[in-house]
């Protein structure tokens, strides 16, 4: 369909990024440039409203999560929260520390961003191994909200992020071996 192909179209490889071995798939051109941007919104928008009629808000991972979910937000009318690398956000806060290839980190979000038996749609730029995505799902699990789903531009089936996730469902527009 014509309009993931714009979406395709705006994404770049950097092989040997950030480490030799990695090929970065980078999503800058596709901010750049509003026709393809609003077709991955348009997209990611209409995936939702068919499938989720009922969502009360959207969870954005620090930090590309952060570009695409309050525009998506906004066009669903509901809220947008965050989820934040450790230490960014003030007031009472759960976290979650997850595993990365060499060390580990933390994922925050405050502790009233959501209630008790909200519906959350979990939202990132990229599903790799799925450990960041996990840990968010941790996160919602502390805080006893519904996970209605993962969603992401891009899904690199290789790394089995998707099998890391189960029982939580992904949803992505593209996808990369
Ligand atoms: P995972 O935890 O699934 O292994 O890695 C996913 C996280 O790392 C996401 O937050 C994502 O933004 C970032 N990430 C890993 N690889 C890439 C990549 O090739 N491109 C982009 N844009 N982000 C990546």
């Amino acid at each position: 369909e014509t309009r993931r192909c714009l979406v395709e179209e705006r994404v770049r490889a950097f092989p040997d990024f950030p480490v030799p071995g990695v090929l970065f798939r980078d999503i800058t051109p596709l901010l750049k440039d509003p026709i393809a941007f609003g077709a991955a919104i348009d997209l990611l928008e209409a995936h939702l409203k068919t499938s989720y009629p009922q969502i009360d808000c959207i969870a954005g991972l620090d930090a590309r999560g952060f570009l695409f979910g309050p525009v998506l937000a906004q066009r669903l009318g509901i809220g947008f929260v965050l989820i934040r690398k450790k230490g960014k956000l003030p007031g009472l806060t759960e976290s979650v520390s997850y595993a990365l290839e060499y060390g580990q980190a933390e994922l925050e979000i405050q502790s009233d961003a959501v209630e008790p038996g909200q519906k959350v749609v979990l939202l990132d730029d990229l599903l790799a191994t799925g450990g960041t995505m996990s840990a968010a799902c941790e996160l919602m699990k502390k805080l006893k909200a519904e996970v209605l789903e993962c969603l992401v531009l891009i899904e690199l089936k290789s790394l089995k992020g998707a099998e890391k996730l189960k029982p939580f469902s992904i949803y992505s527009l593209l996808q990369y071996d």
